[in-house]
């Protein structure tokens, strides 16, 4: 099977086939999900960032950095409800002052597919910012390729993407999937997949508890 997305309106590059899916009955209105469509082993990358045509900045390029402040801003001063609807839901929360905002929200004509991984508690894949998508284990066709949102969001975040969690596995965290970077399983499990910042706060947790 080929890969059938257009890449005239999503940005990235496919290392392996997928599929886009409208999953609007189990998330929400408009939202829409990856779908592996080959198998996928542990391990590999699955789907990368396009640097020639990527709706963001790059990672830690000031342009696409705001304040939380100059970020709510931004929103306010616009008058299309679309452009407002596209900046909450594509920029990214990367660490509790900074969004990083996709640099195409008044033409909206790209979307990195990247932003389409949906959250699980029992996620098979990890992402890097946004610039990489890996197996963590192996995905059989037909599964949706999921990431925990944990990996990037604590609880001290405001924007945070859901505050309840429906993702509907047994071990699933409900409302504390942005506590779980405090627990020690969790750490151990997931480190070396956090951003800097979630690092930064697990190292500080771990300093504490040598300490204690
Ligand atoms: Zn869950």
């Amino acid at each position: 099977m080929a890969n059938v997305i257009d890449l005239s309106v999503y940005s990235g590059i496919l290392l392996k086939k997928i599929h886009v899916v409208d999953v609007s009955e189990k998330y929400g209105p408009g939202h829409r999900g990856l779908f592996a469509a080959e198998e996928i082993s542990a391990g590999e990358i699955i789907l990368k960032n396009d640097p020639t045509t990527t709706a963001f900045y790059p990672f830690g390029d000031e342009r696409g950095i705001y304040t939380l402040e100059e970020f709510y801003r931004l929103i306010s001063e616009q008058c299309d409800p679309d452009v407002k609807k596209y900046l909450m839901r594509y920029s990214l929360q990367y660490d509790d002052k900074h969004v990083m905002v996709p640099k195409n929200y008044l033409t909206r004509d790209i979307i990195d597919l990247c932003v389409f991984m949906n959250h699980s508690c029992e996620a098979n894949c990890s992402q890097l910012d946004v610039k990489q998508v890996s197996a963590l284990q192996d995905i059989e066709p037909g599964s949706m390729l999921t990431v925990d949102y944990g990996l990037y969001n604590t609880d001290d975040m405001q924007l945070l993407p859901f505050n309840v969690c429906r993702c509907g596995v047994t071990a699933c965290a409900g409302n504390d999937v942005f506590k779980r970077y405090k627990h020690h399983d969790w750490q151990q499990k997931y480190y070396d997949y956090c951003s800097p910042y979630v690092q930064a706060k697990i190292d500080e947790i771990r300093k504490q508890r040598e300490k204690a």
